[in-house]
């Protein structure tokens, strides 16, 4: 059975960029019937957050991002690292190095001023070490004994073939002197306890995934297949941050998108699949699979997402859009019993927004008084216009409540007193809405309801 992870490190909010790769391992998941786990990459106390693991979570829940398994959190599991570096020490691929932070250091410095690449140089290998006293004092690493020699090489899912030498590699870290795993041994137990078939992940890890192999191979476990996922960008190139507007999963959803919106978006972000823009999420999953994973990185398009959010509200069913405003916190003091039914105005209005938020602006005003502007009313709310006016509010007394009886009522306002459309159109809209624009006019006078319109503009009709 097929089973991928999501492993973050709850070091602040969900970013796009890791909303990105976890869709991507969560939709391989789903599309074979497999399984997706998620583990909280928390070793790193100093960084590690409860909040940060609260808002990954709800991000994730929010996206509908459903994990089988988890959240498992690492920081449950130092015994078992502790177990398997035992084992490691016990084959001979791991060793205690007692180099103080000073030492290496100068190591470093003095490999750099003889023009060589700063990298640990082996000194506290047993072979090594023979004649070493052990200073008082230190708290030793547990490093692993990386093969001096040949090639380590994976096909990565996404970038091909990759092939990196092992003199490129030193003895890294496996326990920190405070007994807590690095990342690269820690993932590697994990990956392999949690029967990972495919191991999905950002490529800024690329580097780290040899190392990883080469652990893999000293115990002998069963090597997962990789997947790189290219970085997301910002629109000038540079790698997204704050700077180039919204990055945490959260913020869109307080900008009005839309969850399947946004997992549109980021799915065709590197990924495609023929000309399709839009497409709901469960085509999303059915359609999923890495040989159409872009190998290299996409730029963050902020009117992109937009224009699929809009798309993604056109197609959403207008009772489901009421529930999402109902529940946001837009429209906390809104009398929801004095104006017309919300999905149906919701259907009049969506064509014409991109976002959630202004879509609940637009309905807004059909539930509350907005008052009209000096300037407003000094260019449409003129003495000549009050007779018609007059008479289109007296022909809709009688005239049927839907809207082809009411466009009819208008239409003959119009011809009796020889006006144009929107020399009628645009006071009705502000007596009516306080606003210059809104969908047709027979529309919002319908959707408005027959009492509040007749109330609205005799009260308006009355201040011309
Ligand atoms: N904790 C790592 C990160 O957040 C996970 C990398 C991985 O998926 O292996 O970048």
């Amino acid at each position: 059975m097929i089973r991928t992870r999501f492993a973050p490190s709850p070091t602040g909010f969900l970013h796009i960029g890791g909303a990105r790769t976890a869709l991507y391992a969560w939709a391989f998941a789903r599309k074979f019937g497999g399984q997706f786990i998620l583990r909280i990459e928390d070793t790193d106390q100093e960084r590690s957050s409860e909040e940060s693991v609260r808002a990954i979570l709800d991000s994730m829940t929010w996206m509908g991002l459903d994990w089988d398994e988890g959240p498992i959190y690492q920081m449950d599991r130092l015994d078992r690292y502790r177990e398997v570096a035992e084992s490691l020490i016990s084959t001979g691929h791991a060793y205690w190095c007692f180099a103080t932070p000073d030492e290496l250091v100068e190591m470093r410095e003095s490999q750099r001023r003889s023009g060589l690449k700063p990298r640990y140089d082996g000194r506290w290998r047993p072979e090594n070490a023979v004649n070493m006293t052990l200073p008082q004092g230190v708290n030793p690493v547990l490093r692993f004994k990386n093969p001096d020699s040949g090639h380590v090489v994976w096909n990565d899912l996404v970038k091909g073939q990759i092939s990196v030498s092992n003199e490129e590699l030193d003895d890294f870290v496996l326990l920190r002197g405070d007994g807590t795993p690095t990342y690269n041994f820690g993932v590697v137990v994990d990956d392999y306890d949690m029967k990972l078939t495919h191991v999905i992940r950002g490529d800024d890890h690329v580097n780290n995934t040899p190392r990883q192999i080469n652990v893999y191979s000293a115990l002998d476990f069963a090597l997962p297949q990789f997947g790189h996922v290219p970085m997301i960008l910002g629109h000038d190139g540079d790698r997204l941050s704050k700077r180039h507007g919204a990055v945490s999963v959260m913020q869109y959803k307080d900008e009005g998108v839309l969850p399947d919106a946004l997992l549109n978006y980021l799915a065709r972000l590197g990924w495609s699949h023929g000309d399709d823009e839009v497409f709901s999420r469960e085509q999303f999953v059915d359609w999923f699979d890495f040989p159409q994973v872009s190998g290299s990185p996409a730029k963050f398009d902020a009117a992109k997402l937009n224009w699929v959010n809009g798309e993604h509200i056109k197609r959403q069913d207008n009772h489901l859009l009421a529930q999402t405003i109902l529940s946001s916190n837009l429209c906390s003091k809104t009398d929801w019993e004095c104006g017309p039914d919300l999905a149906t105005l919701i259907g009049l209005l969506k064509d014409r927004v991109t976002t959630i938020n202004e879509l609940a602006d637009s309905v807004l005003i059909y539930y509350q008084e907005r008052p009209i502007s000096d300037a407003d009313r000094t260019k449409f709310l003129k003495q000549e216009i009050k007779p018609a006016l007059q008479n289109f509010y007296d022909a809709l007394h009688d005239a049927e409540w839907v809207r082809p009886a009411i466009a009819a009522c208008l239409k003959a306002s119009l011809k009796d007193f020889e006006l144009k459309m929107p020399q009628l159109a645009m006071p009705l809209r502000l007596l009516l809405t306080g606003q210059t624009q809104t969908p047709a006019i027979d529309a919002v006078i319908e959707i408005i309801g027959r009492e509040r319109v007749l109330e609205r503009l005799k009260i308006g009709l009355s201040n011309i």
